[in-house]
């Protein structure tokens, strides 16, 4: 008996095998879980998520164009996912977008109105527009995780405007989980350390954070992605049943350290 069998989700942010969303979709299905998949629109994104997703052993991968900034694709989605799936158990945020012009050194106070409103719209407020939609495919409850990071407390140089936007994210999750309770929905963020996908490379100064997690972490070393996906796992099981509106940390320690 796997802990998630009978489960059914949606997965957001798959856009290749580095992806945080392809390690915790990974893992949920060896667990037992039925997955769909969305990526933003496009030939090659679509191609590419799907080459992952089979290279998991996934046949046939229920997959589908979302570009999360459009109402009317969140819509389309989520009526395909009411026809294909019925009622769905999960949905895991794993999407992050701000212009990476503005994620360098020394650049947070140049940001302008619409670099702003744009990381914050695809980071943050999607997590709104999502657990909206979801929650009327739960009559069971279900669990919702979404992928935040350190940079939403401290200032991690670099991070500037995604920061802000991982800030909001954490907000979100706490006002959510508050009003979604009732319907036994859980709304939960996963803060993880440096990994090393596509996303991360975009924001300056990664390399020395690297680095400096591996010299300061309580573990004396920087998380595998796949330790990411074996925690959301837990998340999104009944394993945590009494967890809401927290935001739980993968990041060997580092968040601990006052140094
Ligand atoms: P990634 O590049 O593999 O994934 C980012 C995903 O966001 C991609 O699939 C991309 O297509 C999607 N996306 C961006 N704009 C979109 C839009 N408008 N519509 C639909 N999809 C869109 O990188 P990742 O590191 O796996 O990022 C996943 C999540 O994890 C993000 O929220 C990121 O901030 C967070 N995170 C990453 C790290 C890290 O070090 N990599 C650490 C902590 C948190």
């Amino acid at each position: 008996m796997g802990l998630l069998d009978g489960r059914k989700g949606i997965v957001f942010g798959v856009a290749n095998e580095r992806s945080i969303a392809w390690h915790i979709a990974r893992n949920l299905i060896e667990h037992g879980a039925v997955c769909g998949f969305s990526y933003l629109p496009g030939e090659k994104m679509e191609r590419r998520a799907r080459k992952t997703i089979e290279s998991g052993g996934v046949t046939d991968p229920w997959l589908h164009p979302c570009d999360v900034s459009r109402d009317s694709d969140l819509d389309t989605l989520f009526a395909a996912a009411r026809e294909q799936f019925g009622t769905i158990h999960f949905v895991v945020h794993s999407l992050a977008f701000a212009n990476k012009d503005y994620l360098q050194i020394g650049r947070f106070v140049q940001t302008p109105r619409d670099v702003f409103s744009q990381a914050l719209d695809i980071s943050a407020f999607t997590l709104v527009g999502i657990a909206n939609r979801a929650r009327l495919l739960m009559p069971d409850g279900g669990s919702i995780l979404a992928m935040s990071y350190y940079g939403a407390e401290k200032v991690i140089p670099g991070y500037n405007v995604m920061g802000v936007a991982k800030a909001a994210l954490e907000a979100c999750t706490r006002y959510l989980a508050a009003e979604l309770g009732s319907q036994r929905i859980r709304v939960n963020t996963l803060s993880a350390g440096p990994c090393r996908t596509l996303s991360a490379m975009a924001v300056g100064g990664i390399d020395e954070m690297f680095d400096w997690v591996e010299k300061k972490a309580p573990l004396r070393r920087n998380i595998d992605t796949d330790e990411v996906g074996k925690t959301a796992v837990y998340l999104i099981s009944e394993l945590s049943s009494g967890v809401t509106g927290e935001n739980l940390y993968v990041d060997a320690g580092y968040n601990t350290i006052g140094l």
